[in-house]
């Protein structure tokens, strides 16, 4: 009989990437992906160190599986945990002192190995965080697409060390795949049906791999080249440093159709003053020179954006020209967080922290802001036609979801013999966060 597996995922798409492959690795094992974590012979809880907050979620989490786990104990069964991601890797060991019922803690480079960690587990508790020198990319099986749209990992880890982030302690050094194994992953995700494919990575515009004769490749050549995939429709990339948003990848966004007129851009502030002690290594205008070359590339181009605000020594000067920068580009939809001060990090040492109410006062008046831009955006699309790609079953019976290019949630009626296919829908009205369509001409599945 299948064992049951249940995987919590938390944080970005980058975990969402791993916890599938987690899945793919101890399928051999017999593992099968369950719902739910009631019943389940292993429960991985795939964890995001970002924020304070996100790794606070994990220990209540980790407290509610207890009662299952105690529960399955009781009726003689046996249930696995394992924390996996960047919360395994910043605390170890450390993790057994709060949760001494955890099995198993194994970092983001290793997972690979969570079938001889599951095996050596039975017996005892086991921590895996290394920093393997072989990638574990050499040795995951081969991905399986699982709808219409996937996420594909070039680029792992990051150099780029700003002051208030934890990536590149828990994820470690840069390090980039190579274009041939890029490129056979894209090929087996298409063949499995995946229409479109989100490249990912910590900072995924910095990949720089290992060309197909040799030599080294840029992101935007490698987009180049997956765009001749027969089948392949669309192409996204997150997230990217602007620092690293070179010629080509900027020529890729005017010569390639394929590539979504969509770019997630973080910026973190449009005060100098803060981005230099956030070690950004750009100023404001450097991001506005970017977005500027980006549209005239390609016109249409929806941008997103991170911001951060109450960076420690963030004054309402330096806020004020956050929500200048803001007004200056016209974000399509962005994210926006108090500061949050990571143990480790150099600025969570640094003086000057911003009282809670500041941040949280500042936070709410930029989230006024970029609201009203994403609204205002999506109406702007009502009585115009959109491409949309329908990837899923819609809340309502009758109704599939899918994206537009730039990346809108779009709710239509239609009928199911058109989901996992991209389809020309006619906008018919429009909320903060969605839009919904009609049918304007059915296409011939893809
Ligand atoms: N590599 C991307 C870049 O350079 O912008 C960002 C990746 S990071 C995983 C995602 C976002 O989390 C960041 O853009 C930042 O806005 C936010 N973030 C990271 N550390 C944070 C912190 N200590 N407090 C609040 N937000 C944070
Ligand atoms: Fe973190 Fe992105 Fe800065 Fe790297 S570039 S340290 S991932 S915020």
């Amino acid at each position: 009989m299948a064992k049951k597996l249940f995987i919590k995922t938390y944080g970005c798409q980058m975990n969402a990437y791993d916890s599938a492959r987690m899945a793919e690795v101890l399928a051999p094992l017999g593992y099968a992906r369950a719902p739910g974590a009631d019943g389940a012979d292993l429960v991985i809880v795939n964890t995001c160190h970002i924020r304070e907050h996100a790794a606070e979620k994990v220990f209540s989490e980790l407290g509610r599986l207890r009662r299952l786990q105690q529960r399955r104990a009781s009726e003689g069964g046996r249930m696995l945990i394992a924390v996996a991601g960047c919360v395994a890797q910043a605390e170890g060991n450390a993790i057994f002192a709060r949760a001494p019922y955890v099995d198993i803690v194994v970092g983001p480079q290793t997972y690979h190995r969570l079938p001889e960690l599951v095996a050596a587990a039975m017996r005892a508790r086991i921590v895996d965080c290394d920093f393997p020198p072989e990638p574990k990319f050499d040795h995951l099986p081969e991905p399986r697409a699982d709808g219409p749209s996937a996420f594909l990992s070039v680029q792992e880890g990051c150099d780029k060390f700003c002051s208030f982030c934890v990536v590149p302690y828990t994820r470690g050094a840069e390090y980039s795949r190579s274009a041939a194994s890029v490129l056979d992953e894209a090929r087996a995700l298409v063949d499995g049906g995946a229409l479109e494919i989100t490249l990912l990575g910590q900072n995924v515009n910095a990949w720089h791999g290992e060309a197909l004769a040799g030599g080294t490749w840029g992101l935007g050549r490698l987009i180049r080249e997956l765009a001749a995939i027969p089948g392949l429709a669309r192409i996204r990339y997150t997230t990217s440093h602007p620092l690293d948003m070179d010629e080509e990848l900027i020529a890729a966004h005017r010569d390639e159709p394929k590539l979504m007129p969509f770019l997630h851009l973080p910026v973190q502030s449009g005060s100098d003053r803060i981005l230099a002690a956030m070690n950004r290594r750009h100023r404001a205008a450097d991001y506005l020179r970017i977005v500027e070359r980006l549209r005239a590339a390609r016109r249409d181009l929806a941008l997103s954006s991170d911001f951060i605000v109450g960076f420690p020594g963030e004054n309402e000067e330096d806020f004020a020209a956050t929500l200048d920068l803001v007004r200056q580009v016209g974000f399509a939809g962005a994210y926006a967080f108090k500061y949050s001060a990571r143990p480790g990090t150099p600025a969570a040492a640094k003086e000057g922290q911003v009282p809670m109410e500041v941040k949280e006062e500042r936070l709410a008046r930029l989230q006024v802001l970029l609201g009203e831009q994403q609204a205002a955006f999506n109406r702007a699309w009502v009585g115009r036609s959109s491409d949309v790609l329908l990837e899923r079953r819609g809340r309502y019976p009758g109704q599939l979801a899918g994206r537009s290019p730039y990346m809108q949630a779009v709710h239509v009626r239609a009928p199911a013999t058109v989901l996992n296919s991209v389809q020309r829908l006619r906008i018919v009205s429009a909320q903060p966060n969605s839009l919904a369509a009609e049918i304007e001409e059915e296409r011939a599945c893809a």
